[in-house]
Formats: C-alpha cells, structure tokens, sequence
C-alpha cells in the first residue's frame, strides 16, 4: 500500500477560524437528494487558490496537507465563525424614490385601488426610474447594495422591470452593469420586462407581449449581460398564456426562465413552471398539496419570500414546512423592492424564515445560500464551503450560526470573502 497524500496548493488561508459550517449533504440538483443538516467543524482553517476553496480542515493540520504559495496571504479567524456567503436570489434593487406613503396608507387600512388612486403603486416607481439618469440610477442603488453586503450577502439577484419599455429596460440593464463594475459583490441580471402591464397599454396586453417577445427579448440577449428572464405571472398582470409566450421566447434567445408564480392566486404558474423548465418558481404563497407535488422532482427550486407577506401584512405565509417534507429544496430570498417588501439583507431574512415559515436554524441558513445558489444555477460554484466551490465566506463575530436569525434586525457580520479576497480588511 503506497501512502499517497494529496497536496492542496493555496494563495489565501482563512486561518484559525472558532468555526465554520458545513452542509454534510448538500442539495447538488435535479434527480438528487435534499440535505438539510449542518455541522459546525470547530478551530478549523479553508484554504484557497485562484478564489476557489482547495482545502477544509483542522488548523493544526494545515502545514501538513497544504501547500503555500510564497506570496500568500492569511487571514486571522480567531474568534469569527464562517458561514457560507448569503445569496439573495430575488430582488428589484434597482429602483428610484421611495413609497413610504404607500406604506402608510396600507398600514391604516387603505385598499389597493386607493393607493392607485393616490398616486401609489409600481408606475410611480417607473416614473422615478424613466426620470433619472445610469448615474444618478447607480447612486439610488449603490446604497442597498452596501447594506446587503453589510449583511452578508456575497451573490445577489437584480431584475429590470421598473422601466416599462425598452429604452428604460436597457437603462436598468446598463445600470446592473455598473454596479457589477464598482463592487465585488457577484451580481447575477433578471430581465422581467413582463413585470407589469404600462398603464396605457392595459386594454391592450397581448400586443405589450408580443412587443417583449418579439424587440425587447432579442435587444436584451444581445447585450449578454442578462441570464435569466422573469415573468409575473398574476390576474392583475400577465396571464398564464400570455407568460409560456414571453418564457419560451427568453429560451429562444438562451434566457433562462423563472417565475413569480401563485402569489395572491392559483392561475398555473407552477405548471407553467414545470413545464418549460424554470430554473426557480417564486413567492408560491398560495401553493397547494397539488402544486407542491408537482414541484417534487421537478428541478424547479421553490423560493419563498416571508418578507414580502410580512410586509404585506398577510395572515398567510408560504407553506414552506409541507414543501420541505415533500423533499423540495426550498430557497429563501428578500425579495427587496420599493412597493411591497423593504426588507434588506441576509439576517432579517433568516428571521423571517424562522419566525414566519416555521424554518430550523439549518433550513433558513441552506436555502439563503446554497438553494439560493441553485436558484441563481450557481448551486455547484457558490453557496456552501466546500472544495471545489468559491470561497464565498461570511464572517461574522457569533458563537452559533443559530444566533444570525435569533438576533432579529441585529449585524453581527465582522467581514466577507469573495472569491478569496477579503473585501472589508487585508
Ligand atoms: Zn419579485
């Protein structure tokens, strides 16, 4: 027996770290088994090379299995526990102005239609968004994405769709592209121009489709910048046909689809979903039995958002707990806008999961990385600490990562790492 040791090769140590979490058995796709446990490996060091992680083990046993690069760079983790970076997988970050009136007027018991009426809604958000500038659109958004890197989140989802035709789309398109330049932060472009019907197009919505289908889709993938494209698919905006038209059209052009799907009614979506092979199905908070069991096996990942239906002030929340016994992986994201959900950042949202969706500290801490990442098909590159994989690393200066979604709406986040490099020390 010859005894042959592999040697990692590495250019960053995270050294000396209290603890880390691992996912034993994680969720690697479609056709493959859900894992929902955690471990803690406690006076752990990760080592890495190019940004990806090459070695997981004991700090006493480093120098004996790693080897390092002259010019590498260590990081002291004494007293930090790393979890892997958060990846927010659902969010319209890109906005302008706010609707803190709005937000009032919903709390006193106003309807919908006379916030409309006001003044409120999403095209007053498009107006804002049409008015300004990429400058001045990339300062109203430079902000949030502080704050949710603040939080720990290392991957974030940004749609378009406050633009409402396609000059504007493209604005929000290059505007993403902007703040992909300015931070380290991975950003990942949703083009959802069928985020709702303009306001003069309303009677007639068929010829709005066919507009994105057969200009806005074909400009968008031109410019490569967008992956996924999103529709919402809803009685107030696009129905279930008008939705297959405007996905199938996306895949045509190598966009791959999601969904926002059974949020206020069950009108297909999650069918829909199935069958052109969405890469997740979100909000899902009218889900039944039925829809569930179609989910299963399906590859679809289920995104819940309990602080859009917190905000909302719903009594209902996404069944997320039958969703997790019927082996689904559900992912967990913010869903951050400017209408329905000011939720921001990672550990708000892994108290929401706990609070309102009845989630284990392990499932809010797994479906805000790694099936988030799936969401984002990054789910074998990102969203858990394990070789092979990007070291995408929250630190944060916590015993437990039970503690993130305990302390509600406190930060205890100490530093990230992003494909290796650490972004707030060096
Ligand atoms: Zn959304």
């Amino acid at each position: 027996m010859t005894n042959h040791k592999e040697i990692a090769y590495a250019d960053f140590i995270l050294h000396n770290l209290d603890s880390a979490v691992i996912y034993p058995n994680p969720y690697r796709g479609k056709g493959t088994k859900v894992g929902w446990e955690t471990k803690e490996l406690k006076k752990v060091s990760i080592a890495s090379k190019k940004g990806k992680i090459v070695w997981i083990g004991n700090s006493n046993e480093l120098s004996d299995n790693v080897k390092i690069a002259a010019n590498a760079k260590f990081y002291n983790g004494e007293g930090l526990l790393a979890v892997p970076g958060f990846v927010d997988s659902h969010t319209h970050l890109l906005y302008a102005g706010n609707r803190a009136d709005e937000f009032e007027m919903r709390v006193q018991g106003k309807t919908y239609l006379e916030i409309l009426a006001a003044g409120g809604g999403i095209l007053n958000t498009t107006n804002a968004v049409r008015s300004l500038s990429e400058e001045e659109l990339f300062i109203e958004t430079a902000n949030r994405i502080e704050l949710a890197m603040q939080s720990g989140v290392t991957t974030i989802e940004i749609k378009t769709g406050y633009g409402l035709d396609l000059k504007n789309e493209l604005k929000m398109i290059k505007v993403i592209e902007m703040l992909k330049e300015a931070y380290p932060i991975r950003i990942v472009t949703t083009f959802m121009g069928a985020h709702a019907v303009p306001a003069d197009r309303t009677n007639d919505s068929d010829s709005f489709v066919d507009e994105i289908c057969k200009e806005w889709i074909p400009a968008v993938a031109e410019t490569k910048c967008a992956v996924f494209n999103d529709v919402f698919t809803e009685k107030k905006a696009f129905s279930v046909e008008q939705s297959r038209k405007i996905l199938n059209a996306g895949l045509k052009f190598g966009l791959k689809p999601k969904i926002h799907a059974d949020e206020v009614n069950v009108l297909g979506g999650v069918d829909l979903a199935v069958e052109v092979g969405a890469v997740s199905a979100d909000h899902l908070l009218m889900t039944n039995d039925e829809g569930i069991k179609k989910l299963a096996g399906s590859g679809v990942i289920p995104t819940v958002l309990p602080g859009t239906s917190t905000y909302l002030m719903e009594s209902h929340h996404a069944p997320a707990r039958k969703m997790i016994q019927a082996g689904l992986p559900v992912a967990i994201a913010s869903d951050h806008n400017p209408g329905s959900c000011q939720f921001l950042g990672a550990n708000i949202i892994q108290s929401m999961a706990m609070l309102q969706l009845r989630m284990s500290a392990s499932e809010s801490l797994i479906a805000g990385t790694l099936h988030a990442a799936h969401a984002l098909s990054m789910g074998n590159e990102i969203g858990a600490i394990e070789v092979g994989r990007y070291m995408d690393i929250a630190l944060f200066d916590l015993e437990s990562f039970k503690q993130i979604g305990y302390h509600i709406g406190q930060n205890y986040l100490h530093d990230l790492i992003i494909n290796g490099e650490p972004v707030y020390s060096d």
